[in-house]
């Protein structure tokens, strides 16, 4: 099976630039009250430890039911979200749950981080750092267990105002990764005045691994460089038992992807996670759990 064929597939037809328009109109208006009607959720990805894959955390993915559009992928009502000044919000949202998830499996004695992707916006907000701190003694979570995603992108568009709020957001000890490496325009060497954790291999060099010699040397080259600058390298996009098993002979810190798992409801995380407690228990510390 073709990786690069699994995605989302496009529509049968092309809308107009007047329905694109009134429909991202429309999106932006109704979002608010669409948290509050309970039409959003957060869904959650495991990411596993490689070579034994234990489940070290989850990212959080927003989910919209939209009444009318039904399920919406996040790449169309995020930018429109952000682009209309409303992305604190589901900041907010999504970090709310996050948390309180954390905090559920703290309870439950397990120790399993949560990542939360950031728009540039929050990076343009002082008070982001202290918002977060708050958040976190709210849940009495500690701040390594919580991981925020940053584009590419997001870092590059205005690094002068970016750096201070990343800086105290690392002071906080919060683990900053930088999400899709290898698509924007950032080196690995750029990344290094950066007080980021972890580089997250963008998923369309890991689906082109297999076939492409290039898409390969990128992910190896992102796996070195990530490992001499100190980086735990994530790899996203792991469809396929072939690609899981070269990235743990490269060396590749963690892997995400459909193979392991694709993001799932808060109840049907549950589940996962039960069935591999239950299978690793005995075998070692109950809060390592193994796929
Ligand atoms: P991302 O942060 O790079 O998240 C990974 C995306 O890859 C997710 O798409 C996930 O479902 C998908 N994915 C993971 N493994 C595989 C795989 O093996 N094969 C394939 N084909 N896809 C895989 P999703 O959930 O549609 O999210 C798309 C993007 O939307 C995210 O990319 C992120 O940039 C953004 N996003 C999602 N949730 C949020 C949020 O709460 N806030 C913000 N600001 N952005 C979000
Ligand atoms: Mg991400
Ligand atoms: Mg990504
Ligand atoms: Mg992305």
């Amino acid at each position: 099976r073709s990786a690069r064929a699994s995605g989302e597939k496009a529509k049968s037809y092309v809308p107009s630039m007047g329905q694109i328009f009134l429909r991202r109109f429309q999106l932006v208006t109704q979002f608010r009250q669409s948290l509050e009607d309970g039409q959003v959720s957060v869904h959650y990805q495991p990411k596993v430890a490689l070579p034994r894959r234990e489940v070290l955390g989850v990212e959080a993915l927003v989910r919209w039911v939209h009444p009318e559009f039904g399920r919406l992928a996040p790449d169309e009502f995020v930018p429109a979200v952000e682009a209309a000044g409303l992305v604190d919000v589901l900041t907010d949202f999504v970090l709310d749950k996050a948390l309180a998830r954390i905090r559920k499996w703290l309870d439950q004695g397990l120790r399993i981080g949560v990542a939360v992707n950031l728009s540039v916006r929050s990076l343009n907000n002082e008070h982001f750092p202290d918002q977060v701190q708050a958040s976190l003694e709210r849940y009495g979570v500690p701040a390594e267990l919580l991981t925020l995603e940053l584009g590419e992108s997001v870092v590059m568009a205005d690094p002068a105002r970016a750096l201070p709020v990343l800086r105290a957001l690392h002071t906080l000890g919060v683990v900053l990764a930088v999400d899709d490496f290898g698509t924007g325009y950032s080196s690995l060497a750029y990344l290094r005045q950066l007080p980021v954790d972890e580089v997250k291999i963008d998923k369309s060099f890991v689906f082109g691994m297999g076939s492409d010699l290039g898409d390969l040397a990128v992910v190896r080259s992102i796996v070195e460089l990530g490992h001499s600058l100190g980086l735990v390298v994530v790899a996203e996009g792991v469809e396929e038992d072939a690609a899981r098993d070269q990235l743990a002979e490269m060396g590749c810190d963690v892997a995400q992807g459909y193979l392991i798992s694709r993001p799932l409801s808060e109840e049907r995380l549950e589940a996962w996670l039960q069935a591999r407690t239950t299978r690793a228990r005995g075998l070692r510390d109950e809060t390592v759990l193994t796929l």
